[in-house]
């Protein structure tokens, strides 16, 4: 089991998730709890949370994982950027969200890009507003050890990377499966493990069977003991320096 402590993060795995599944993310408290790990919750459309979401999310973030943004309607920022500009893209999709976060005790820190859709130059904007911001990398490469040169960040590089790629853990979606090899991830742990530095993850829900993407319970702890049993400490984006 990994403590909470104040020592610097030289080596993590950042665990993400996306939208806003809180029911079902609130009821993983127990097992991020009984491996002593924090993750990031990006959440959209915080103004649809209902009062029982918010009360749930406050226990998340009690327990010490971070609450992040992700935008306001799920809007792709080059697309959106591309129909109508960057002003109306930060007035319309990204400030009214931070604002609704911040008004319901959520002040976020970190972005986490809708579909992993960023470029350069939504990179540059959107780092006006916030410290770091989480993109992705193809999901189908999952597999692939090689994978895991582009998801590793060095320790020395942590604190001036601000943009961390994240690869899909997802088990599947509605009736589709997406497949169990996470070849290409677990070699990034273990590289992170053995040289330091931090890997990116992401999901969605956290159930058995969902319409939505999500992860199943038992991969999820699957990948909890995994960094465990490498004495990989999982933390969320507020953690780091
Ligand atoms: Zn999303």
């Amino acid at each position: 089991m990994t403590d909470r402590g104040d020592h610097r993060v030289d080596r993590a795995l950042l665990l993400t998730f996306d939208d806003r599944h809180v029911r079902e993310w609130a009821a993983a408290a127990p097992l991020f709890r009984r491996y002593g790990a924090r993750v990031t919750f990006f959440i959209c459309e915080p103004d649809r949370l209902d009062r029982d979401d918010v009360r749930l999310l406050h226990r998340l973030a009690d327990d010490g994982h971070t609450i992040g943004c992700h935008g306001l309607r799920h809007e792709r920022a080059p697309e959106f950027i591309a129909a109508h500009g960057a002003g109306a893209y930060l007035a319309r999709e990204v400030v009214p969200a931070l604002e609704s976060l911040r008004r319901l005790g959520f002040p976020s820190r970190s972005f986490g890009y809708p579909c992993s859709a960023r470029d350069t130059s939504t990179d540059r904007l959107l780092l006006t507003l916030f410290e770091r911001l989480r993109g992705g990398v193809s999901a189908d490469r999952r597999a692939d050890p090689s994978l895991a040169a582009e998801l590793h960040v060095p320790a020395g590089d942590i604190a001036a990377r601000r943009v961390l790629l994240g690869c899909s853990v997802d088990s599947g979606r509605g009736a589709v499966a997406y497949g169990d090899d996470l070849t290409g991830v677990e070699t990034a742990l273990r590289r992170t493990a053995d040289d330091g530095g931090v890997t990116t993850l992401y999901a969605h829900g956290i159930a058995d069977a969902q319409e939505a993407n999500h992860v199943t319970p038992a991969r999820l702890e699957k990948l909890l003991a995994l960094a465990d049993g490498m004495s990989l400490p999982c933390v969320g984006f507020d953690e780091l320096p």
